[in-house]
């Protein structure tokens, strides 16, 4: 087969129709095919795709939501009348399986119309000056995520170097956009970082629509004074708008792990509905554990500083409220 490839692109058309049956050309233009789509993924840079590498097959979450991340950190492809939405790129040179992926899905015949970044950490941002370039994407992310995305690209070196995005308009708080037939929601959720956006939108089953929040980052932070304030004004504010009308039934978190994607997914976890990624509950415990995880890591650290005021410091005051 080899050698056919290498008399295929050296022969002219003439020695074709003599040389080689319609079922071997079949099998070579196959083969090139592949070739090609591989090689420009390889030639991008990006890491093999295999376990070892955390990496994860795609797949169809919702009718208009499909999984596109890898083991550690979400990406999430959101497909709109205009085009798909993307939700977090993984870290750098990872975020360049992101393509592969939209192909392996057949949606790689639609543009990128935006991507979407919870906050500025690289493991979120690293690839999105990448997809941007690729697809001419409009980037939103809130204006204290990209000075941190800007502070973590400086850091970045070696085959994990990325630059930051250009960001045209920030995210606001209570803010939205429209894409196609699709309403983004945005708030401001800091703690995890300063710039956490948190992203409301309906993805749809079995054309029902259901309510899904991605929160913008969890697991509290001590590096900034008020951060760990801020997480736990922020956690109650997303408990209080997850829980009004039409309520939050589908968490789709940045992280996996956070909210058990694979193993639901494995398991088809009984929920409202067959669709193992619905389940108010998985929303809810979500939170409160964040809460309380934010709590016994506050403890820790103060009592490793000798406080025991922990849990009062640790209570959101009026002026930490993200509201
Ligand atoms: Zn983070």
């Amino acid at each position: 087969m080899g050698v056919r490839v290498i008399r295929c692109c050296a022969a002219s058309a003439g020695e074709w129709s003599v040389s080689t049956s319609e079922i071997d050309m079949n099998k070579i233009i196959v083969f090139v095919v592949l070739f090609i789509s591989i090689k420009s993924v390889a030639d991008a840079g990006a890491p093999e795709m295999k376990v070892d590498n955390w990496y994860v097959e795609p797949f169809k979450m919702f009718d208009n939501v499909y999984y596109v991340g890898d083991k550690w950190v979400s990406s999430y492809a959101v497909e709109t009348s205009s085009g798909l939405v993307i939700i977090d790129t993984l870290d750098s040179p990872y975020g360049k399986w992101i393509p592969a992926n939209l192909e392996k899905l057949g949606l790689n015949d639609k543009k990128v119309s935006h991507i979407l970044v919870t906050h500025g950490h690289s493991d979120h941002v690293g690839g999105a000056e990448y997809l941007q370039s690729l697809y001419g994407s409009k980037v939103i992310m809130s204006e204290k995520a990209l000075e941190l995305a800007k502070e973590q690209a400086q850091k970045s070196k070696g085959k994990n170097r990325f630059v930051p995005p250009v960001v045209e308009s920030f995210a606001e708080d209570d803010s939205s956009i429209v894409v196609g037939d699709t309403k983004f929601k945005f708030y401001i959720t800091p703690g995890h970082t300063e710039g956490d956006l948190s992203i409301d939108f309906f993805v749809k089953d079995n054309d029902k629509l259901y309510r899904a929040f991605v929160v913008g980052g969890h697991g509290t932070n001590f590096q900034k004074p008020g951060l760990a304030k801020q997480f736990m004004a922020s956690m109650a504010r997303i408990k209080r708008l997850a829980m009004e009308s039409p309520a939050v039934i589908v968490n789709l978190s940045n992280h996996p792990h956070k909210n058990n994607l694979f193993s639901n997914r494995e398991v088809g976890v009984k929920s409202e509905t067959d669709n193992p990624f619905i389940s108010r509950e998985n929303f809810l415990r979500f939170i409160e554990q964040q809460e309380e995880l934010a709590t016994q890591k506050a403890q820790e650290r103060f009592k490793s500083i000798g406080s025991n005021n922990a849990t009062k410091s640790m209570q959101p005051t009026a002026d930490a409220s993200a509201d």
